[in-house]
């Protein structure tokens, strides 16, 4: 076992509990701020209005335009909202494009932030933003990013539609596997992976079967944290990096995008570093791809990427673009290896 390393911990304070999202105003008040101004989608713009309601004197108002992959003029019209309202912190209420948003404004501005997630996708603990500007994506990572409260409250993850909490725990999945193999993982970032994992092993399929029970829905949620904690203290690798290709470049969705890939990456990598991935196999049984793809078939999820609309030539150039400028890797990566693997993820094929 490797004692030579290095552990950043994140300084957020983390709340759970069925209910707890109700502590939010306490917690505007704990942060030491007053108006809090509201984020949502204008899909959850009635959640969002009825914490704002429930924020009473500390409520700014609602800004509900939050949008996939945080377009910067929607930050800036966030931005000018709370400016004419006063508000001195956000309450983000949704999944990565409301944080996303919210995130946004603290690293203009650097306003606190609480965030009550509604997904899995774990950006709520990451110090990391993207944002798009003339349809390019770009990514930061600093300290005001990161958001200083998260209450992660499993009742208002029982609407999550099936297909996206499905898409979405294998989202949160892919951090942790990719945190196992990390080049500069240690002992307790391995601990949160195998643990979320776990975590989403034994919910994601109940879920399937039972998708308002409260008990499983906070294990889901658990592993969420988990999983995005150490998105948020380790390094991806190639995963991360062909899944922000098909994203960036051919706009396909997050969630599914991850949920696809995932068996095919952690299969790839698993001849490299097969001590590393023991854990997943032992998790998810049999091989490591092999395991991750009966998981993802049983659960339901998307396997081909054909289904996300991408066009088989479009492979062609994913496998330039993710091998241009390679994050590291524990395997080497090359364009026909890619190319390959991109084959099988396009066709659907369960990976050995
Ligand atoms: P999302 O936030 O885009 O949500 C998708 C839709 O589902 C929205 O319309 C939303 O309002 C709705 N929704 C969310 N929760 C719901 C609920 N409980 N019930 C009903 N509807 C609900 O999806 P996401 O997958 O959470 O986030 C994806 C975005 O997050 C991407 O832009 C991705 O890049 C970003 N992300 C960032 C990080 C990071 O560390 N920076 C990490 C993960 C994801």
């Amino acid at each position: 076992m490797n004692r030579d390393f290095v552990y950043s911990g994140s300084p957020a304070h983390i709340i759970f509990g069925e209910g707890k999202s109700a502590l939010a105003g306490e917690w505007v008040e704990k942060i030491g701020c007053k108006k809090a101004l509201v984020l949502s989608t204008s899909q959850q713009q009635a959640d969002a209005e009825v914490l704002a309601k429930r924020l009473g004197p500390l409520s700014a108002g609602v800004f509900a335009g939050a949008v996939m992959h945080t377009p910067v003029d929607v930050t800036e019209k966030a931005m000018e909202v709370v400016a004419r309202t006063g508000a001195d912190c956000v309450v983000s209420l949704g999944g990565g494009s409301t944080t996303g948003l919210g995130k946004a404004i603290a690293y203009r501005i650097d306003l606190p932030q609480i965030v009550i997630p509604t997904t899995y996708a774990g950006s709520e603990v990451t110090p990391i933003l993207g944002q798009t500007e003339g349809g390019r994506k770009t990514t930061v990572r600093h300290p005001s990013i990161l958001p200083e409260v998260v209450i992660y409250d499993p009742a208002l993850t029982l609407g999550l539609p099936l297909g996206m909490s499905i898409n979405s725990g294998l989202n949160a999945m892919a951090h942790a596997v990719e945190a196992l193999y990390a080049q500069d993982r240690n002992p307790i970032s391995t601990l949160m992976a195998v643990e979320g994992l776990h975590a989403f092993k034994t919910s994601l399929p109940k879920i399937a079967e039972s998708p308002r029970n409260i008990g499983v829905r906070a294990d889901a949620i658990y592993g969420a944290w988990l999983c995005g904690a150490v998105l948020g203290t380790v390094g991806m690798a190639l995963h991360h990096k062909i899944c922000h290709t098909l994203g960036g470049t051919f706009d396909t969705p997050h969630a599914e995008t991850h949920a696809i890939m995932l068996p095919h990456t952690a299969g790839y990598n698993a001849t490299a570093v097969p001590e590393l991935l023991a854990p997943v196999a032992e998790i998810f049984g049999g091989s490591v791809g092999g395991g991750l793809w009966d998981f993802a078939k049983e659960a339901g999820a998307p396997l081909a990427l054909k289904d996300l609309g991408l066009s088989e030539p479009d492979l062609d150039r994913a496998a330039e673009i993710a091998t241009e400028n390679p994050y590291w890797n524990p395997r080497p990566v090359d364009r026909r290896s890619i190319r390959d693997l991109l084959q099988d993820a396009w066709e659907g094929n369960r990976p050995a």
